[in-house]
């Protein structure tokens, strides 16, 4: 019998149900992958479980189902109806047994596979997050029914296989994965192709690195950076959770494809493998991806170890992660992450926070399985981080870190609800915690704290969230900077409803309210704040502040409460001087996506974009040659210029200021912005001869995207909006250049077929790529009222929720675009 595509997400209501009827007790998993080539492959599936009522149903989302039995019994393929197999007849002991072909999948999610264009060997690996598990085997898919593993798979001989649990070759082309640790369906996981590995070990376990073949060569020189970060954090989180890590080996596999950063399988993480750096890589680049490993391994102990019982409450996974990866990478690493949580996580999440679709951390409506993945967002992971961090300040960490050994005591191998948390730390000592935790984790949006008044005596102000309907105290400290930039003052407060009365020097320059950027909130400076802030940034010295005094900029822009022209001249005026590359570049970023795209008058784009560009030279031309802060400020100074010319010379390697190195990746940044000045189809289809990569032809989709020409548009159009073999991130890629702010005449058509077209999308994506699509390819930088007349008609009607979730985020930053074009012009 053949699959039905309209398959049923499990209900939360259901998943009660089913989970207070069954106990799992193993699972075995048959793949034949010895024709990976294939169209489909064949899976069977036996599980031994336990009932205490007569009917329920399996999960089974194969392409054709061959067989199904329970306690020997067939059952009739008839029972087998939008991705479930229904089962009657349960007795208290039950085996029942499911072979079907399943499709390999081109977007990520089930049964990945890949087909490297440099070399053309196939890679595959397993992703079951959030509910692809039952597209590459059958099982009861719901996080609270866990289950030991066992999985033997067949492949080609020479390939590598891995899993949860160590992996055995049993014969040629035959392995055995065994995990008893019992697992949740969504992350059991397998990788498996002539992957290239570094094997090493660290205090009794047993550590692994996998990429593709054709990325071995810088595997293997990044290696030892990875493995000191990873046996770092191991020992950290040894030390801090005071119980080891409880799956046995540890396998880093950087795989195709990937849709996220990262996904937290124990014994074997899987990373998108653009981790695996192919040009220079910056500090900040190596920082960014420790964070990533650090963020995966404390899922072992937040997610794997105890596990949410329902996707309601995701964040006890992600918020936990986040918050311990930042500490762990602080305390432990070379590579302290506070800035860069702070200039690119909180930002994203603020704006997440202050959209129309934003929820409480905890506790987040997530009726059904699939809607559950739009909480995958800002707010889950960065304001939930920086909740903990206040947290942790209200409680102090002998009683945050009693609770959580509590915690993993009590719920380890199973799962946990947030109220059970709560009762874990008020044993440990916390007083008053659920006032506290409803205030911070069950309402939604920003609370504003502003300076008010002149030095030396000034207040700290609180306005609460529009829709708090709790008030929230904020543990933070004030300061203030001297006329030197330095910082004179500082004092640990709380603020609370009352005005803070706060005396600062009398010859302070700028009173800042929360000079280390520990709490969740918006920022002002008061009457003349601007003025003090534009005089302050060039000189700041530290980071923290600076990191505040951005986002305060960036959201008073996107509140229309500050003109995007005055803003330009106070960022670019600050990052002349700044130091720090995260900053630099994604200050930047904002710069030329927003206050030189959607927050500009066309007109005005090139002029604006000139004013950037004039400020990447002076920092380049500021900088040591060979130094990551050069090729920073390089791929800032590529991508914001306008001189076709000089770009083709830096194509050829002519003329490269003195130091930069032409690689891989500033190859393409180079290719890119051309692409999107004139029709440059030639360029790319030499550049791709030059570097046949999977990286490459991501960018290549990019570049082809972006190309101001109307054949090329209607040909990435089709890709967006009509089903096609490429994979998830050459959709990306292509949703990300098409609508270029320097287009606008060519790509009005496109604004009004995005929002008629959007739509049907949901016949024939599902998952991560159906809103991911939606929200790269939406046309905010065509900000008009008609746009968002366009948008509010089509949010109107019927959509698919995780469409509907990113019209709703994308029109929310329309408007704010139109609104601070209608006050500022
Ligand atoms: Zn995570």
């Amino acid at each position: 019998m053949h699959g039905d595509l309209s398959l049923n997400s499990l209900q939360q209501g259901e998943a009660e149900s089913r989970a207070a009827q069954l106990t799992i007790n193993h699972t075995v998993v048959e793949l034949d992958l010895t024709n990976p080539s294939a169209d489909s492959f064949t899976s069977r599936t036996t599980i031994t479980f336990e009932s205490r009522g007569r009917e329920s149903f399996l999960d089974f989302k194969g392409h054709v189902l061959t067989s199904a039995s329970l306690n020997g019994v067939e059952l009739s393929p008839n029972g087998w109806r939008a991705g479930r197999i229904t089962l009657n007849d349960l007795r208290s002991d039950n085996t029942v047994v499911v072979e079907g072909q399943m499709s390999f999948s081109t977007v990520g999610e089930g049964l990945h596979r890949h087909m490297d264009p440099q070399d053309r060997e196939i890679y595959l690996y397993a992703m079951s997050f959030l509910d692809a598990a039952p597209r590459w085997f059958a099982c009861f898919d719901q996080p609270d029914l866990k289950s030991s593993y066992e999985i033997h798979v067949r492949t080609p001989e020479g390939w590598t296989v891995l899993g949860n649990g160590p992996s055995q070759r049993v014969a040629p082309g035959s392995w055995r994965i065994m995990q008893q640790a019992p697992l949740s369906t969504y992350l059991v996981t397998l990788v498996a192709g002539p992957y290239a590995s570094v094997l090493d070990e660290h205090d009794g376990i047993r550590l692994g690195l996998h990429a593709r073949k054709s990325l071995a060569e810088q595997l293997g020189e990044q290696a030892e950076d990875m493995l000191a970060v990873t046996k770092q954090c191991l020992d950290y989180y040894h030390r801090t959770f005071a119980r080891r890590y409880p799956f046995g080996e540890y396998h880093q596999a950087f795989v195709p494809d990937f849709n996220a950063g990262a996904m937290e399988n124990p014994g074997c993480v899987t990373f998108r493998d653009t981790f695996i750096y192919r040009g220079h890589a910056t500090r900040a680049e190596l920082a960014s991806r420790a964070g990533v490993i650090a963020h995966e391994m404390a899922h072992m102990w937040f997610g794997d170890l105890v596990t949410m019982r329902w996707w309601d409450d995701l964040w006890l996974n992600e918020s936990f992660a986040e918050y311990m990866t930042h500490r762990c990478c602080a305390d432990a690493t070379d590579y302290p992450l506070w800035i860069e949580f702070g200039i690119v996580r909180k930002d994203r999440g603020s704006v997440d926070d202050q959209s129309p679709s934003s929820h409480p951390v905890a506790g987040s409506a997530a009726a059904d399985a699939a809607s559950a993945l739009q909480y995958v967002d800002g707010i889950t992971y960065a304001k939930g981080a920086a909740v903990i961090k206040q947290l942790v300040a209200y409680l102090g960490d002998p009683v945050f870190l009693g609770g959580l050994d509590r915690y993993f005591d009590r719920y380890r191998f199973g799962n946990a609800t947030f109220g059970e948390l709560i009762e874990c730390w008020s044993e440990a000592g916390a007083v008053d915690l659920l006032s506290w935790a409803e205030s911070w984790l069950r309402t939604t949006g920003m609370d504003t704290l502003e300076v008010v008044g002149e030095p030396p005596e000034v207040a700290i102000v609180k306005r609460s969230a529009p829709l708090a309907s709790l008030s929230r105290s904020h543990a933070l400290t004030v300061g203030s900077l001297d006329s030197r930039g330095a910082v004179s003052m500082a004092a640990e407060v709380i603020v609370a409803d009352s005005p803070l009365p706060i005396t600062v020097p009398a010859d302070a320059s700028l009173v800042i309210p929360d000079l280390h950027d520990d709490s969740w909130a918006k920022i002002r400076f008061g009457t003349d704040g601007w003025s003090r802030v534009a005089e302050a940034l060039p000189r700041i010295i530290d980071e923290q502040p600076a990191v505040v005094i951005y986002n305060a900029i960036r959201d008073s822009v996107r509140d229309a409460a500050l003109s995007p022209v005055r803003a330009l001249d106070m960022v670019c005026g600050g990052l002349q001087s700044c130091r720090s590359d995260v900053i630099l570049a994604s200050v930047t970023g904002f710069a030329l996506d927003q206050l030189a795209g959607g927050y500009c008058p066309v007109a005005e784009r090139s002029q604006r974009l000139e004013r950037v560009h004039r400020m990447a030279w002076q920092v380049l031309g500021e900088s040591e040659p060979r130094s990551d802060h050069q090729l920073t400020a390089f791929r800032l100074v590529v991508r914001s210029a306008a001189d076709v010319d000089g770009l083709h010379r830096w194509y050829r390697g002519d003329r490269l200021p003195e130091g930069i190195v032409l690689d891989p990746e500033l190859v393409w940044t180079v290719v890119e912005r051309l692409a999107a000045l004139t029709d440059e189809r030639r360029l790319i289809t030499h550049a791709l001869d030059r570097d046949p990569s999977a990286a490459a032809q991501v960018h290549a989709a990019r570049a082809r995207a972006a190309l101001p020409d109307a054949d090329a548009k209607e040909a990435a159009w089709s890709l967006l909006m009509r089903p096609s073999a490429a994979s998830g991130l050459e959709l990306y890629a292509t949703a990300e250049g098409f609508f270029a702010p320097n287009q606008s005449e060519l790509l009005k058509p496109f604004v009004t077929r995005y929002f008629s077209e959007i739509g049907s999308t949901a016949q024939f994506r599902t998952g991560w790529p159906l809103g991911e699509v939606a929200a790269r390819a939406y046309p905010w930088s065509v900000a008009t009222p008609e746009t968002l007349q366009l948008a509010d008609q089509t949010l109107a009607g019927d959509l698919a929720s995780p469409l509907r979730r990113a019209l709703v985020d994308g029109t929310d930053r329309m408007r704010r675009a139109v609104r601070s074009l209608a006050t500022f012009g």
